[in-house]
């Protein structure tokens, strides 16, 4: 069998993939990008934080975004038994993009891929990567993917990006699986023509609403362009098998629970059937080896609940490329140094956040009635992506000055 030999390969063309594949281009370096699905194609994971807007600058896909015409999104507000609580990006702590979109993920990724091709990489849609041979001591990797047809066909690489996203392409054949620490959760939802009007609504902020009984329940509100919204809920499986139905009635059913959001939706046209997705959380023991990198959630997926998830994998994509860049250029690297321990101290920082959502801790926080303005800008930069800005004290000793903050609300 004829075997085509490229220097980088990249399974999948999400977020990850395709951000990598154009930096990388715009190094010079040739880069083939096998994507199992044909774009457009669904995706969730639709309310982007600023932060990720620096690495789409980087990429040079700035433009693209822009003129796509997606929802402007400042911010994030919180609402819980009729208190309502919000940030503004654009006030936070870390210097940097204040404002950013909520896009329909299957029109942004496609984006993305195609200015990745734009820069010269090569997308094959319809192609799936079954089985990955890493070499030793300097060797190439041996690839094996069914092409759109159906045949089968090997690619030797010099190196391998996995940005395979929920398909945890190389986490699997190496077995590099660890359980997340989160209970299982899942998630039902859908698109809605969302019906509403008037002021009440703020449409470039992200709602995240608390149910009145559970406060590890909670749903999102993502509104897009053109009068429609992405509409969720987030719970442990064993509260989503409670409800009866199809996808659409199980998530009509925990809405009606949630007076605010029932009133807001009361004019809202359910034409897009819901679906359900579980036991998404993932971690792996380590996040690079010999001859390959994991990037985005083919590494580490925690919860939706902070929209962190297209920030994180952008900049997995970002670090990854720098070390390639000096590898290539015959540099000695250290990976972990220079991409796994960086990458896991923006994850640590949104983990110790989603520990402390889930816990009550931080609804404590926001929920609060006196909000320190300067302690407010600090929570309004993580919120914003800025997880790994060590200036402020929230990334640096993350789970303690939360539970410093807490104390401090919960006594009044
Ligand atoms: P993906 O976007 O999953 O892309 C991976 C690609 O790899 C896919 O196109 C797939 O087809 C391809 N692939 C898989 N296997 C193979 C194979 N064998 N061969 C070839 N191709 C393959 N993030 C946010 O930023 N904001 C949010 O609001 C948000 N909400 C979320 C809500 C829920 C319920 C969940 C579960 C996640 C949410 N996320 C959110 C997370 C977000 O969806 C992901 O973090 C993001 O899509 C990761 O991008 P990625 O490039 O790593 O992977």
């Amino acid at each position: 069998m004829n075997i085509e030999a490229v220097e980088i390969l990249i399974v999948g063309a999400g977020p990850a993939g395709s951000v990598a594949a154009a930096l990388l281009r715009q190094q010079g370096r040739q880069v083939l990008v096998i994507e199992r699905e044909q774009f457009p194609r669904f995706s969730i994971g639709e309310s982007l934080l600023p932060q990720s807007m620096a690495y789409l600058e980087q990429a040079g896909m700035l433009q693209a975004v822009v003129e796509a015409g997606f929802q402007f999104k400042n911010g994030a507000a919180f609402m819980r038994n009729g208190r309502y609580t919000d940030f503004d990006f654009r006030d936070k702590h870390s210097a940097g993009w204040g404002t950013t979109y909520q896009v329909q993920r299957a029109d942004f990724d496609h984006i993305l891929a195609r200015e990745a091709e734009r820069f010269g990489a090569e997308v094959r849609y319809r192609h799936e990567v079954l089985n990955i041979e890493l070499g030793t001591g300097g060797a190439p990797a041996l690839i094996t993917v069914k092409g759109a047809d159906g045949v089968q066909y090997q690619v030797n690489a010099g190196f391998i990006l996995d940005a395979s996203g929920f398909g945890r392409v190389l986490p699997r054949l190496l077995d590099l699986e660890t359980p997340s620490n989160f209970p299982v959760r899942g998630a039902i939802f859908t698109h809605v023509e969302d019906g509403i009007h008037g002021g009440g609504f703020d449409r470039t902020k992200i709602r995240v609403t608390v149910h009145p009984e559970h406060c590890d329940v909670w749903f999102w509100t993502i509104p897009f362009a053109g009068g429609r919204c992405s509409l969720g809920v987030v719970a442990e499986t064993s509260f989503l098998d409670r409800y009866q139905g199809s996808a659409t009635e199980r998530l009509r059913a925990i809405i009606a629970e949630e007076a605010s959001l029932s009133a807001l939706l009361e004019n809202a046209n359910w034409d897009t059937p819901a679906r359900q997705i579980v036991g998404y959380s993932a971690n792996v023991d380590k996040l690079w080896g010999e001859g390959y990198a994991l990037l985005g959630n083919a590494g580490e997926f925690l919860d939706p609940v902070f929209s962190s998830g297209v920030t994180i994998a952008f900049k997995s994509a970002s670090l990854a490329a720098a070390v390639l860049e000096r590898q290539f250029a015959g540099e000695q690297v250290d990976w972990q140094a220079d991409f796994g321990a960086p990458l896991r101290k923006g994850v640590d920082t949104f983990r110790a956040f989603v520990e402390s959502w889930y816990a009550g801790g931080f609804q404590t926080i926001i929920f609060h009635e006196k909000q320190q303005p300067e302690v407010k800008r600090m929570i309004s930069a993580i919120l914003a992506g800025y997880a790994w800005d060590l200036s402020n004290p929230f990334v640096k000793e993350t789970s303690r000055r939360l539970a410093a903050l807490e104390a401090v609300c919960a006594q009044g």
